[in-house]
Formats: C-alpha cells, structure tokens, sequence
C-alpha cells in the first residue's frame, strides 16, 4: 500500500502539477524532496489494495439479478421482499412500528433451485451491495484465519451498507456439534458468526442470507432467535415454475423454431414443463443450453450458412442426455427436512 501511495503521488507529480520534469537528464534532489506523500495518496492506494484476508471477498456493487431472471416460486419472492427489501428500503416505517427486522435468514432447499440467484435479486432490488462467501472457502482458504476473515466480512459489509452478505453453504462452517470433524476451529468459527450477528444493531442496513441443502446437520445455535430466525424454504420447483424456469432462459434471444413458439403459446414447453419432475432450475437451464448446442452443431455441420432454429426435436433429444437431479425420495426427503426446520425453529422461540 505504502508503495502504491508513493507512485500515485509520483504519477500526479508528473503528470498532473509537473513539479517533475522527466525530460531533463538528471532529477534535482530538492525538486525530489518536496513532493510528500500525503494523507489522500494513503487513502487512494487503500482502494486498489485488499487485504490478503479479503482477497477472495469481493463486495459486489449490486449484482445484475433482477426478480423477473427466476422464474416462478413467487411466494418466494415475496417473503424475500418484506423481509429484505422493505427494511432495507423503508427503515424508518419499521422504526416508527416497533417492528424489528430479521437479521438472518435461513435459504434451504435442494441444490440449483435458484436460491444463489434470489439472494442476489433481492440485493439487486433493495440497491444494496451484496458479498458472497462460500462455507467451505471460509475452512480452507482462510485456513487459520477463519475467525479473522468472519470479522473481516461483518467490517466490509457495514461500510458498504446496505449490503446483504450470502453465505452459500453454511453447513460446511457451522455443522451442529458432534458432527465436525475438527470441532475446536468450526466452534469458534460459529462463535464468532454469532457475535458478529448478535452484534448487528438492528436497522443497520445490514442482511445476512444462508443458504443449505443440509438443514439436517446445521448447529441449532444458530437458528435462536436474533439469528437465522427465518428460514425460507425454496422447493424444487412445481410444474408452472419448471414452465416459468424454461421461458426465462429462452428469454435471451435464443432462436427458436416455430413449433416451439407456436404464435407465442409455448404450448410445447408448457408440456415439456409436465414432464421435466425432478428437474430444478439448474437442470432446466441446462436442457436449454444443450438443445441449443445440438441446433448449433446442427448448423455446423451443415455447412449452408442457415442457422438452424431450436426445435422440438433438439429439446427431446436434450432430455435423454440431461437427467433430473432429484428423485422422487430426495423431494420426499426436502419437504421432511423442511418440516423438522421449521419445528426446531418454533421449538427454540
Ligand atoms: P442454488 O444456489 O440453489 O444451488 P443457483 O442459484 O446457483 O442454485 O442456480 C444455478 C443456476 O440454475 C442459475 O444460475 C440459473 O441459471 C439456474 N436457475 C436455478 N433456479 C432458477 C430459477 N428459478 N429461474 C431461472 N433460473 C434458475
């Protein structure tokens, strides 16, 4: 940083008040000895060197997800609203109510249902910053410094309020006790989450979403109230979002033939939405992305300069190369998990 703020001083000497002149053969010492380096030059080399710690932080400046890039799961939405969105943006109403706004809320449902996606909506559309941590980064990259790097994220998130922090994977950093396997670092890495959320003033402008697809194993400490007191539960998705899903990600300009868009109807995907159970939103977009490729290899192979638009024929051919991830038992074993959720949460207020 030191370093930094010398050559901005340096290149503001040159280039900007010419107290140096590079022409001449030789730099005059005392020409050298005036230019200081001041207060400013040490706050401008702050913003282009991070932290070793925060390397792998990075506050995004709200991401570009609006509510309208996920489709369905409108309750969702919803609930996400009020209880980011509207504190976030209408602190005072909660203030004059006596109404206290959650500190943390709990995502859970199976993986690729979109629940990344939604944190960064809700972040998008609350203009505030958002910082995504993974759980199992915060083990081994910051290895040692787990509890340094916790603080450290709390820090940058209050200076880039309103900000919503995402930890993706908090199981990974807060397993329930009995289950670690090195219980002396997670302890103390939950112990510091904690404090770091007991210490969140309310109305700070600050947000905490988790997200899980193992609710079974996470440390029921943090699901006392003033802490992950919500949970959101994002199920894989019913027929009309799998529908919802589907048109999101032909959105983008994909071409399409016209047995698939059938005068704007899309009664084709409506169908395919029938028969896609088991697929999450992951899965969707990635049956999209392979019809495309095989209209495109298609196109290739041609060799007539004609694009050859995604039919029916290329999702069909699509769905025997992308599986469903989820079974009929493991969304048995969602909705179950979900249910015991919200009792150990009931049971702990
Ligand atoms: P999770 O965090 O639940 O594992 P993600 O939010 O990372 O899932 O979703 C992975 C990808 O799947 C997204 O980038 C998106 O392309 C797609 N996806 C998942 N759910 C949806 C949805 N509801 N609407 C549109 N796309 C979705």
């Amino acid at each position: 940083m030191v370093k930094e703020a010398a050559m901005i001083r340096l290149r503001e000497a040159i280039d900007v008040t010419k107290e140096i002149d590079l022409d001449q053969p030789q730099i005059p010492p005392e020409q050298l000895a005036r230019i200081k380096i001041r207060m400013r030059d040490f706050l401008e080399a702050m913003k282009y060197i991070q932290p070793t710690v925060l390397r792998e932080v990075i506050v995004e400046v709200p991401p570009e997800v609006h509510w309208d890039d996920i489709g369905g799961y409108e309750n969702v939405k919803q609930e996400l609203k009020e209880m980011v969105e509207w504190p976030l943006k209408y602190p005072r109403y909660f203030e004059e109510l006596g109404v206290e706004p959650p500190k943390g809320i709990l995502l859970f449902g199976p993986p690729g249902t979109g629940k990344t996606l939604l944190a960064k909506a809700v972040a998008t559309e609350s203009n505030a910053n958002f910082i995504a941590v993974r759980g199992p980064e915060i083990l081994s990259k910051w290895f040692g410094e787990s509890e340094r790097a916790i603080r450290e994220i709390f820090k940058k998130a209050r200076m880039a309020a309103p900000c919503v922090i995402f930890f993706d994977e908090i199981d990974a950093i807060a397993p329930a006790r009995g289950l670690r396997v090195d219980s002396g670092a997670t302890d103390r890495i939950v112990n510091q989450l904690l404090a770091e959320m007991d210490g969140i003033a309310p109305l700070k402008n600050v947000v905490v979403i988790a997200a899980t697809n193992r609710a079974d194993i996470i440390d029921p400490a943090l699901l006392r109230p003033g802490r992950f007191d919500r949970i959101v539960y994002v199920p894989p998705p019913d027929e009309n979002a799998r529908f919802e899903i589907l048109k999101v990600h032909i959105r983008g300009g994909l071409k399409l033939a016209d047995d698939v868009k059938d005068g704007g109807d899309y009664k084709y995907l409506r169908d395919l939405a029938r028969r896609t159970e088991g697929y999450t939103g992951a899965d969707l977009a990635a049956l999209v992305r392979e019809a495309a490729m095989l209209a495109l290899r298609e196109t290739i192979r041609s060799n007539t300069n004609q694009v050859k638009p995604v039919g029916i024929e290329h999702f069909e051919e699509a769905l025997k190369v992308v599986p469903p991830s989820l079974s009929k038992q493991d969304i048995a074993r969602f909705e179950e998990m979900a249910r015991n959720l919200r009792r150990t949460l009931r049971g702990g207020l």
